[in-house]
C-alpha cells in the first residue's frame, strides 16, 4: 500500500501508546487540511501488508494500539483491514481515522470497507470543515467529525481523558517532523521562533 509515513511509538494519536501509518492519498482535498502533502497517491512509499505487520509484530509488546489516518485510509482499504486484523492478532486496539461517514463508506469504497470496519474499534469519520473549526475535543478538529464506537475496546471514558498534544522530533540533519493535534498555527509560530527553519518542518 502507499504509506506517507510509519511512526513505531507516539502518544499523540490516541489513547496510549500507539504505532500510527498515515496511508498515502486522499481525494477528499478538504479545506483547510493540513496533511495536504498526503493527498497525491503516487507520493509516499510502496510498503506491502507483510512489511507493516512485521513492523507492528516487532513493537507489539510496547504499543497499546495502531492508529491509521492519512490521507484517506478507507482509499486503501482491503490491505489496511489486512494489517488492522494481525494488529488485532496481537492483542492491539485499532483507531481509522477517515474523511468519509460511517453510513457511506461501504457504498463509497465497497467490500475492503466493510472488511475494515470489522477489524477497526473506533472509527473517527467526517471530513476537515474549516467553517465547523473547534478544538474543544480530543482527536478531532471539527463539529461534524464523530466518534464511532464498534467494539468496547476503547470506550468514551478514554477518549475523554485523553488530551490533545504535539510531538516534535528533529532530526540530525535538522528537519522538524510534527504530529498530534491542536492548534498548529500557533506550534509553528513557537517552532519558527525558537530558530527553526519554515522550510524544514514537516507534519
Ligand atoms: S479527508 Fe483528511 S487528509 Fe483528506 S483532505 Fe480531508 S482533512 Fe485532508
Amino acid at each position: 500500500m502507499r504509506v506517507h509515513r510509519l511512526l513505531e511509538h507516539t502518544r499523540a494519536e490516541g489513547p496510549g501508546v500507539r504505532l500510527c501509518i498515515w496511508v498515502q492519498g486522499c481525494r477528499r482535498h478538504c479545506e483547510g487540511c493540513f496533511a495536504a502533502d498526503t493527498w497525491d497517491p503516487d507520493g509516499g512509499c510502496e510498503m506491502t501488508v507483510g512489511e507493516i505487520t512485521q513492523r507492528i509484530r516487532k513493537v507489539r509488546d510496547s504499543i497499546d494500539g495502531i492508529t491509521f489516518l492519512g490521507g484517506e485510509p478507507f482509499e486503501q482499504a482491503g490491505e489496511a483491514a489486512e494489517v488492522c486484523a494481525a494488529a488485532r492478532g496481537y492483542g492491539l486496539s485499532v483507531i481509522v481515522f477517515t474523511g468519509g461517514t460511517y453510513e457511506s463508506l461501504e457504498q463509497e469504497y465497497g467490500s475492503g470497507a466493510r472488511a475494515l470496519l470489522d477489524n477497526t474499534d473506533l472509527l473517527i469519520d467526517g471530513q476537515f470543515a474549516v467553517e465547523k473549526r473547534d478544538l474543544s475535543r480530543p482527536l478531532v478538529g471539527s463539529l461534524n467529525q464523530r466518534f464511532i464506537f464498534l467494539t468496547d475496546r476503547i470506550g468514551m471514558e478514554k477518549i475523554e481523558s485523553y488530551k490533545n498534544r504535539f510531538e516534535v522530533r528533529i532530526s540530525p540533519e535538522g528537519t522538524v517532523t510534527v504530529n498530534g493535534m491542536g492548534d498548529l498555527e500557533e506550534l509553528k509560530r513557537r517552532l519558527i521562533a525558537g530558530g527553526n527553519d519554515e522550510n524544514d518542518i514537516r507534519y
